[in-house]
């Protein structure tokens, strides 16, 4: 493929904040446009009036900045085919259904809604589904079955109508799609769609279409759940005397508890966010966070995208976004829907927090410093490195490191019931003796613990032992923690649990 050749777009109507899907949708088109030299452009689709969300537009182009994979041209950033919101190019959608009506390839429809609906019906009664088709057009209310004055007269006593295709039956065409191969569609199968609505605006179809051959699109990559309109799309091409873009439908992104594919409708129900960046909801105080604000790094977020219904081949599983730019390939790409585990989505988070260490760092620093506690630098570093297998996310930093920085001040309620009382006092005081009298205590580990007691015994008064030192029973390898807490710290600690025991029992 020539350089500067290649032309995407991504398309988003300004419905509400993106999910996954959205950005995916995004991500590939981007990946496909840097690794030909092409160009990656964001147009807003806002045809549909009654469902547009002020802040949806800040949103998408807020999410692709995240991700670092912002458009060359289009909404926010110009270029030479603008604009590039589809609520400016009315008069251009205009000009071309006035074509489309001149070729035949097009007709008013008058009928009402009512008129419809009593349509429908009529067909439900019979088991059958209305479609507004080559079948029925003729006995229906349209400018097919009037003269030129008839329609004249309609038009001006008229002040509802919307303007239909019209569909040629008895055809079988093919359709070529990048990652599902030959497709054939048969025109008996489509009906008459909308082109322009009743309020004068075009419809996603009509505007769409013009649109990708005006901005010179060409390659169309959008989400699977557009592949039916393909056909319909390619015959609108065909009758304006245009050539298609080339078309690749994205798998769906399905839920992996098999509820289907994910989206906003039911976000209720889903136990993982879906949404890139937070999301505001208007006119209300809620505001849902995303994948940024719970602390998923955009490389990490991107790359798991990558993956998810795309595959380069190998075993590898981390790329930086140059890597994916060169090796992404639509024919590689999934045919069936993908699964979303978010368990993968953290394991990715992971894998680049290991390179995030001097972030942690910071992070840990300032949670120090909220509560005026100083350590020296390699203290830290030391306590980094010692947990950082623990966490997915730098934010939890803390609660993985806290009891090396401060001592109990409460202890886990059900566990010291369960394992706090007279006979943990005398083992507590054992240990404390075993620790008091180990002089290079940086080398204590459990041989210390070996002595004549049952194993079960040993296990419990370790446990004892953690309790006192970090206040539940969790954290990292004991004899390190010791290590880290050191003699003094660590018999105070001891000291502090025997006491609250017998507070608490004597
Ligand atoms: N506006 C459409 C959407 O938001 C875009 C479909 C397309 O890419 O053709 O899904």
């Amino acid at each position: 493929m020539s350089k500067n050749f290649v032309r995407v777009r991504f398309a988003p109507s300004p419905t509400g904040p993106l999910h996954l899907g959205g950005v995916r949708t995004a991500l590939y088109n981007y990946l496909f446009a840097k690794k030909y030299g092409g160009k990656f452009i964001l147009r807003i689709e806002d045809t549909d009036k009654k469902r547009l969300i002020s802040n949806s537009e800040s949103y998408i182009i807020e999410t692709l900045k995240w991700c670092e994979i912002e458009p060359d041209e289009g909404v926010g950033y110009g270029g030479p085919y603008s604009p590039y919101y589809q609520s400016k190019r009315q008069k251009i959608y205009h000009f071309y259904i006035n074509k489309l009506l001149k070729k035949g390839f097009a007709y008013y429809a008058f009928d009402t809604n009512i008129d419809l609906d009593r349509k429908r019906k009529k067909y439900n009664d019979c088991g059958l589904t209305f479609s507004y088709n080559y079948k029925n057009r003729m006995e229906l209310n349209n400018s097919l079955t009037m003269n030129e004055k008839q329609l004249d007269t309609k038009l001006k006593s008229c002040s509802s109508y919307v303007i239909r295709f019209k569909i040629q039956p008895g055809e079988k065409f093919n359709m070529y799609d990048i990652i599902r191969g030959n497709i054939i569609a048969y025109t008996n199968n489509l009906d008459d769609k909308i082109l322009l609505k009743s309020d004068g605006s075009a419809t996603y179809h009509l505007a769409n279409t013009i649109d990708d051959h005006l901005m010179r699109i060409t390659h169309v990559l959008r989400g699977e759940e557009w592949l039916p309109s393909m056909a319909f799309h390619i015959l609108l091409y065909r009758s304006l005397g245009w050539i298609p873009p080339h078309f690749a439908h994205l798998p769906l992104i399905l839920r992996k508890d098999g509820k289907g594919k994910i989206s906003k409708r039911n976000l209720e129900t889903l136990n993982f966010p879906i949404f890139p960046i937070q999301w505001k909801v208007p006119d209300t105080k809620i505001i849902i966070p995303g994948y940024r604000e719970l602390g998923y790094f955009p490389e990490a977020f991107v790359n798991m995208l990558a993956l998810l219904g795309w595959n380069p081949g190998g075993k590898k599983e981390i790329f930086s976004l140059q890597e994916l730019i060169n090796l992404f390939s639509l024919e590689k790409i999934n045919k069936s829907g993908v699964y979303f585990d978010i368990k993968k989505a953290n394991w990715f988070n992971k894998k680049y927090l290991n390179k995030k260490k001097e972030e942690i760092f910071f992070f840990l620093c300032k949670e120090l410093q909220k509560r005026s506690i100083q350590y020296k630098k390699n203290y830290l570093w030391e306590i980094i490195h010692l947990t950082i297998d623990r966490i997915h996310f730098i934010h939890e930093i803390w609660e993985h490191t806290f009891y090396f920085f401060i001592s109990p001040i409460s202890y886990e309620k059900s566990f010291f019931q369960k394992i706090c009382n007279i006979k943990s006092i005398s083992q507590l005081e054992n240990v404390k003796k075993l620790l008091y009298h180990i002089n290079k205590f940086t080398d204590v580990n459990y041989k210390y613990f070996l002595n004549k007691d049952k194993d079960k015994k040993r296990h419990e008064i370790i446990q004892l032992l953690r309790f006192s030192l970090v206040g539940v029973l969790k954290g990292i390898d004991i004899f390190m923690i010791l290590k880290m807490l050191g003699k003094e710290k660590s018999i105070q600690r001891i000291n502090k649990l025997i006491n609250k025991i017998k507070d608490t029992i004597i």
